[in-house]
């Protein structure tokens, strides 16, 4: 069966359209140096309202230097812009990966016989949540893999009950993303009434065909269903999405043609796009390796597509793992990533022991295994903000309101105070010597830099307190 091209369909097959995307990749090669067109292109770009996934699959293509020299800096300056020079920062948590699908990429997938399944108890995941509050983490991304016997939907509600409550020393985990298969409405509805952050769920390859091939069994082989979850969650009352491809599996023009189609459908049906989009690329992990997949991208290639999505979709945060090196991270941040991880362990229970070698159970090999100390010092020196704020979706800032607040501009107001705030209470209870020294002295830079009077005197009286012991001061 033929489908048409419909943004507003709630039908996967025609909002993910696949003849629109084979017209889009087509135009953008034919327009890969009109120079008159790539102009028109970036004039509209500096507009900061995005752009449609035709126009930004034509800059992706471009092979003009200097029109590429031109989207780099464009995508710099929208990131200053909408971000300033702040990183917020989180951590994964992995619950259990007991998996029963068959996704080819994945260490989890069920017939791995020989990777160590395990689950969570609530007991081990307080000592979990201690270990990560005692880094200073607040914001927290769940990992579960999809079991519906080991890993039911009432497993992870009462999971996150258990995190919420997790009150330890000065430490509190003040948002829990989840990141979770592809649900009903009504478990969306639960996972919203449990007081989640946002629900991601990533599409690893937009591509129906390969999608097939890739996820061979279990219930994530019902590419529709998956590819449908979005639109499910924002009839549960999920306004705040996470969207995401694994960059690796297909041909990154197609993905990236396809996760803006997807933030275009969600915005013409339910007028916000996704809250952010995160950029994994594969890695290496037990039982996979890398090179069988022959549609990886180089690090050229990587900044590339984070420059353009910045661009095409100025207001959705962007998120990078530690997946990606030191030295890619550097390369990538100041293009548009707004969230990073830090100090990440990708295995079952590795934050309070890290495993043996023979008995490895992470989901990928981590680039960067810097401590999040080493991190957020790494982030200073380069003159960034690192920010474990979580303020918006516990005022309520969510969905269109979130949405509406930023394309203002107002969000601003809010986003460097509550860094400036949250990295202080990180410096009180957690940081070393060098970090703290580094910390307060940015602190007091980037004071100066909030612009009304007012909101700088409350600021100022709120970092005092913190000092004094008191916590979780937020606008
Ligand atoms: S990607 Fe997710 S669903 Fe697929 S095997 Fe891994 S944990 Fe299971
Ligand atoms: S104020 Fe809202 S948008 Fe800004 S950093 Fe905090 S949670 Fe994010």
């Amino acid at each position: 069966m033929k489908y048409a091209y419909n943004p507003k369909s709630k039908c996967a097959d025609e909002f993910i359209n696949h003849e629109e995307i084979m017209e889009t990749l087509d135009y953008a090669q034919k327009n890969r140096h009109n120079r008159e067109l790539i102009d028109e292109i970036l004039n509209k770009a500096r507009e900061r309202k995005g752009l449609s996934h035709r126009d930004a699959a034509v800059l992706l293509d471009c092979d003009l230097e200097d029109k590429n020299q031109e989207i780099f800096a464009l995508a710099e300056q929208i990131k200053k812009d909408f971000y300033g020079n702040r990183i917020v920062m989180f951590a994964p948590l992995y619950l259990s990966n007991y998996c029963v699908n068959g996704c080819v990429y994945c260490p989890y997938h069920a017939k791995n016989r020989h990777i160590p399944r395990k689950k969570l108890t609530q007991e081990e995941i307080r000592q979990e949540v201690i270990a990560l509050q005692d880094m200073g983490h607040k914001r927290l991304a769940l990992e579960t893999g999809e079991d519906p016997v080991n890993n039911p939907i009432e497993y992870v509600l009462e999971s996150i009950k258990t995190i919420y409550g997790i009150k330890h020393k000065n430490g509190a985990i003040r948002r829990v993303n989840v990141n979770i298969a592809a649900t009903t409405v009504e478990n969306y509805r639960k996972l919203k009434e449990a007081g989640i952050g946002t629900y991601i769920l990533f599409q690893e390859t937009y591509h129906k065909e390969s999608y097939l091939k890739l996820h061979p069994t279990g219930p994530k082989h019902d590419y529709n269903y998956h590819t449908e979850a979005m639109d499910r969650a924002m009839e549960g009352g999920i306004d705040d999405v996470g969207c995401g491809v694994l960059f690796g599996l297909e041909l990154y023009r197609y993905e990236f043609a396809g996760l803006l189609m997807h933030a275009e459908h969600l915005e013409a049906v339910y007028g916000v796009g996704p809250h952010t989009i995160s950029v994994p690329r594969i890695r290496r992990a037990d039982d996979i390796d890398p090179e069988v997949f022959d549609n990886g991208i180089d690090d050229d290639t990587f900044a590339k597509i984070v420059a353009c999505i910045r661009i095409a979709v100025p207001y959705t945060g962007m998120i990078l793992s530690t997946r990606e090196s030191q030295k890619c991270r550097e390369r990538v941040l100041h293009l548009g990533i707004s969230q990073i991880s830090g100090g990440s362990r990708t295995s079952v229970g590795g934050y309070v022991q890290e495993e043996p070698e023979d008995e490895k159970s992470e989901q990928f090999e981590v680039s960067d295994r810097r401590t999040l100390d080493e991190v957020v010092n790494w982030l200073m020196g380069m003159d960034y903000i690192p920010s474990f704020c979580t303020a918006c979706y516990r005022e309520g800032r969510t969905g269109d309101r979130f949405m509406s607040l930023c394309k203002s501009g107002q969000i601003q107001n809010c986003c460097l105070p509550n860094a400036l705030m949250t990295l202080k209470e990180y410096l009180m209870d957690y940081a070393s010597e060098d970090t703290k020294k580094k910390g307060l002295k940015l602190i007091e830079k980037e004071l100066q830099n909030i612009p009304k009077e007012e909101v700088r005197r409350i600021v100022a009286h709120h970092l005092e307190e913190i000092e004094k012991g008191n916590r979780d001061f937020r606008f």
